[in-house]
């Protein structure tokens, strides 16, 4: 796989005016990207440009304005259609992200198709947004939730999986990347054999947009649900992808503006897909942000960007298993450009703030991950993860920067 040039890089990071700062007096070092990424020039422009001469309400519009940002607003849809390569707009819901997506299609399909005693799978790799909205559907429903455990190197263990797949489940619900530890989980065989146990499936796209291609169609699963703020566009908005006959079936979430045909003191006949799901004003502006970002992606050779990610992840792992006592999270090679670590005798929140005096920024914590933390038997971890904007300086300054907090620390 080609890599990316250090002037290719150079020319990249140009696009990014935000990385060009210093914090705490050192030049800034953005590792913190799966929680969120850094906006393109191109994504400020698109917003400002929205705002300076387009902004409207949609759809309602007998005038101008209103139709131009209409026209705007479903153009995104159709970039976001084609970014997912779903079959048709109709099967793209605009919704504020990944979680508010997943808790869509557990109230809306789950509490629709799902009844006391129905099992539904998730994992222990999974995010807090694809374990708490099934939990509250189990206190809704009385469904059953099991979870596919994590082996101890922290893939997810596809015995345990084939097991549970034999006890009938209705739902299996899971990431195809984990944000705390980058593991990239073997999605689309997941999805087949879900499916021949008659499950649907939802998949959480929230950190695999980022880094690679994604197909709906060639996953064949029913639901997928990304974040724009992790893909480089704005925050307030992402989209759930649903297959169409799902979608047709399910009764509208949320009740309001748009989402309606007709309306009498009555009752109310539902709009078309997508407009259904989409009651009230929607993010109009983040959601011609997305587009401006997705357009940047397809711009890149996306798979010289993800080499590039993976040769710094190697450079940054490499370095962190050479620190006495370091103790890598998942130190495999199925990964997308995530390290997550611990120091022995150092608390990870303690090497955020010291790197942070550097000007580095990484995340430390749980990362919405509570169950899998439980599961390595850590209170959290240190994370860095990497973008294609971040540069082999970036990861010899992680380096330096950890001996220096180690020699405060320990
Ligand atoms: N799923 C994964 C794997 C994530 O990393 C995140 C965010 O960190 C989410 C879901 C939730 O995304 P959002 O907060 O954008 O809804």
């Amino acid at each position: 796989m080609s890599t990316l040039t250090v002037e290719q890089i150079t020319a990249l990071r140009q696009d990014f005016p935000i990385l060009d700062q210093e914090v705490n007096g050192k030049p800034l070092v953005y590792l913190d990207n799966a929680a969120t990424s850094q906006k393109p020039q191109a994504v400020l422009d698109a917003l400002q440009a929205y705002y300076t001469r387009d902004n409207s309400n949609v759809h309602r519009g007998a005038h101008t304005l209103s139709n131009r940002a209409t026209e705007r607003f479903e153009a995104a849809r159709e970039t976001v259609r084609a970014f997912l390569n779903a079959r048709e707009t109709a099967e793209i819901v605009w919704t504020r992200g990944t979680t508010e997506a997943i808790n869509l299609v557990a109230q809306s399909w789950g509490r629709t198709f799902l009844k006391r005693g129905d099992l539904a799978v998730i994992t222990a790799l999974d995010h807090h947004s694809n374990i708490v909205p099934w939990q509250i559907l189990r206190e809704q429903l009385g469904i059953e939730l099991a979870h596919v455990p994590v082996t101890p190197d922290g893939h997810l263990d596809q015995d345990a999986y084939d097991q549970l797949l034999k006890r009938g489940p209705k739902l299996v619900a899971f990431n195809q990347v984990s944000n705390a530890i980058g593991t990239r989980n073997p999605a689309a065989e997941m999805i087949r054999k879900a499916r021949e146990a008659g499950a649907i499936t939802v998949l959480d796209g929230a950190q695999a947009t980022p880094h690679f291609r994604v197909d709906v169609q060639a996953l064949d699963c029913d639901f997928y649900a990304f974040s724009g703020h992790k893909v480089f566009g704005p925050t307030g908005i992402g989209a759930l992808y649903g297959r169409r006959e799902l979608l047709e079936a399910m009764p509208p979430w949320h009740g309001g503006g748009e989402m309606i045909e007709h309306v009498t003191l009555e009752g109310f006949i539902p709009n078309a897909l997508p407009f259904k799901f989409e009651a009230g004003t929607p993010a109009i502006a983040q959601v011609v942000g997305l587009a401006a970002a997705i357009d940047y992606l397809n711009a890149q050779d996306r798979q010289a960007l993800e080499a590039h990610e993976l040769n710094l992840l190697k450079m940054a792992t490499d370095g962190v298993r050479e620190i006495p006592g370091a103790r890598i999270l998942a130190d495999h090679t199925d990964k997308v450009a995530v390290l997550s670590f611990l120091i022995e005798g150092t608390h990870p929140a303690d090497i955020g703030t010291l790197l942070d005096q550097q000007g580095i920024a990484v995340r430390t914590g749980h990362h919405c991950t509570m169950p899998l933390m439980q599961h390595f038997g850590v209170p959290g971890s240190v994370r860095a993860s990497f973008a294609f904007y971040n540069t082999e300086e970036d990861v010899r300054r992680l380096l330096e920067g950890l001996k220096k907090v180690l020699r405060f620390l320990l």
